[in-house]
């Protein structure tokens, strides 16, 4: 009996979700199950870690019988996940110590202030590509091992396990028989040294973590493990990545001609270097890319905070239009911006900037401003954030990209794909399948289990829905980011704590 899909487990902040697809990369089938979110104080996000596995699973069962399939039907599972987000679980029982610490929990901020403080932000940033932030894992765990009872001495007895949301799944799925991660979702603790592909032992002794409870790394695209719960039986587990690296997978951005960008909440921006490691001379990440063999790949990654949640901020905080997508039409119904400026910087900036104290403010309005002016206003401040991010990476790395290959919500909106196009001064490409998070760990497990012949197979099957091409002049470009920067200098530190 031939299997004709693959399972590709979507793991994110706010849901679970599980998507099938077949041998042509197309989605078939769908289903989405969303869970709490939880704000014990003020700065700290948690997840109920037993929550998202049953939403996880349950998704993952429905998905099946929604398509009239079964497990017989399925050649492989791929997991990808939120990333950063931490869960210390009793190797015994499989329960979890405490509720999971989202990628977005700023809790360690002081101790990053220390470490930061003592020095270590060359050697971590030389080590991990990553800079001390509360953001990624390293400083969580820290967290949980001094504040959970007796921890830390049930760590150093070996009878815990860490993991991100990857290896939490893994784990649940195999029954407990699997505890690894992926070099993608490795890369994102603070914990792992990129150059090497291993766990860093200095850096591990730094931040006081035992190295018993670490997963085993792998490439993303091999086997973990084999599933052993009802429904699902036998069934290999066969890739693994973070969001952001299944997607620039899935959007086969492979080498330095392409980058991504996602437009979600945020904004991810991510673009593979081909000649090793760059370390970004502007305060951007440098990340590991999704490996089919222990081969490292390195991308530079920058994010924007507030992306597409300027457009939802228009909808709710302001009233100006009823749906996200009604936002286009708004903004067309104006021949230009009419000279407002819109910086949302409602949390601070990220990068290149990175200014916490940064808000959001509004420049250039007249008696004659409009809702719609304000709301091309706000899309075009999606466009020049992430056009920021492409300039600061270009630099860094030296030369332009071909193309940028979009995905996510707001990557729907034409107005705003083809003013990204503008400023960039470089062609803008939808895909027909913009799920493509879930579509790299599809593919990366379709590959490790034959399911796919090669990359190149799998390239075959990426469809364009529509290219932006640049339609104004270079100068042109320059005019509008000069005034986007006066705009931005004016939102910089603006908070007074
Ligand atoms: P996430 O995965 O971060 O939840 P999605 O990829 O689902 O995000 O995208 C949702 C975001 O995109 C929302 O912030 C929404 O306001 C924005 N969005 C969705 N559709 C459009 C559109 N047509 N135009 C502009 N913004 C949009």
């Amino acid at each position: 009996m031939p299997r004709d899909y693959i399972l590709a487990l979507d793991q994110g902040t706010t849901s679970s979700r599980a998507i099938l697809f077949n041998h042509s990369g197309e989605l078939v089938a769908v289903a989405q199950q969303e869970f709490q979110q939880h704000f014990p104080r003020d700065g700290w996000v948690e997840h109920d870690a037993t929550e998202i596995w049953n939403s996880q699973r349950s998704v993952a069962l429905e998905v099946l019988q929604s398509h009239g399939i079964t497990a017989a039907d399925i050649a492989a599972i791929g997991i990808t996940n939120q990333r950063e987000t931490t869960v210390l679980w009793d190797r015994q029982t499989g329960a979890p110590l405490h509720p999971a610490i989202v990628w977005q929990d700023r809790r360690t901020a002081k101790f990053c202030h220390e470490l930061k403080e003592a020095g270590h932000a060359p050697e971590i940033q030389e080590k991990t590509g990553l800079r001390i932030d509360p953001y990624f894992s390293g400083t969580k765990l820290n967290w949980l091992l001094d504040n959970v009872p007796d921890a830390r001495t049930r760590a150093e007895r070996g009878e815990l396990a860490f993991g991100t949301i990857d290896s939490w799944i893994l784990w649940n799925l195999s029954g407990g028989k699997a505890h690894a991660t992926d070099v993608t979702n490795a890369s994102r603790t603070l914990l792992f040294n990129i150059q090497e592909g291993c766990w860093d032992e200095d850096i591990l002794r730094l931040l006081n973590i035992p190295e018993s409870l670490l997963p085993t790394a792998q490439p993303s695209s091999s086997l973990f493990g084999e599933c052993e719960i009802e429904g699902l039986r036998g069934l290999p587990i066969a890739g693994m990545a973070g969001d952001q690296q299944a997607a620039l997978f899935g959007q086969n951005c492979i080498d330095a001609s392409k980058a991504k960008n996602t437009y979600g909440t945020g904004c991810f921006l991510l673009r593979p270097t081909e000649n090793g490691i760059v370390h970004s001379q502007h305060n951007l990440l440098t990340t590991l890319t999704c490996n089919t063999d222990n081969t490292l790949g390195y991308a530079i990654e920058g994010s924007v905070f507030t992306g597409g949640a300027v457009i939802q901020w228009l909808r709710d905080g302001l009233g100006i239009i009823k749906r996200s997508s009604d936002s286009e039409a708004l903004a067309t119904s104006v021949k230009d911006n009419g000279g407002v400026y819109l910086v949302p910087a409602f949390t601070g900036l990220g990068a290149p900037h990175w200014d916490p104290h940064a808000r959001g403010t509004l420049c250039g309005i007249t008696r004659g401003t409009s809702a719609a002016h304000i709301t091309r206003a706000a899309l075009e401040s999606i466009a020049f954030q992430s056009a920021d991010l492409l300039h600061a990476i270009n630099e860094d790395y030296i030369s332009s990209i071909d193309e940028l290959r979009v995905d996510g919500g707001a990557a729907n909106n034409n107005f705003l794909m083809q003013f990204q196009a503008d400023l960039m001064q470089v062609p803008v490409v939808r895909p027909q399948v913009t799920e493509t998070t879930a579509l790299g760990a599809a593919y990366l497990a379709g590959l490790s289990t034959g399911f796919w012949k090669d990359v190149t197979e799998m390239a075959s099957h990426w469809k364009t829905d529509r290219i932006f091409e640049p339609k104004i002049s270079v100068d042109a470009a320059a005019a509008q980011q000069s005034r986007w920067k006066k705009a931005l200098e004016r939102s910089k530190d603006w908070a007074t704590n």
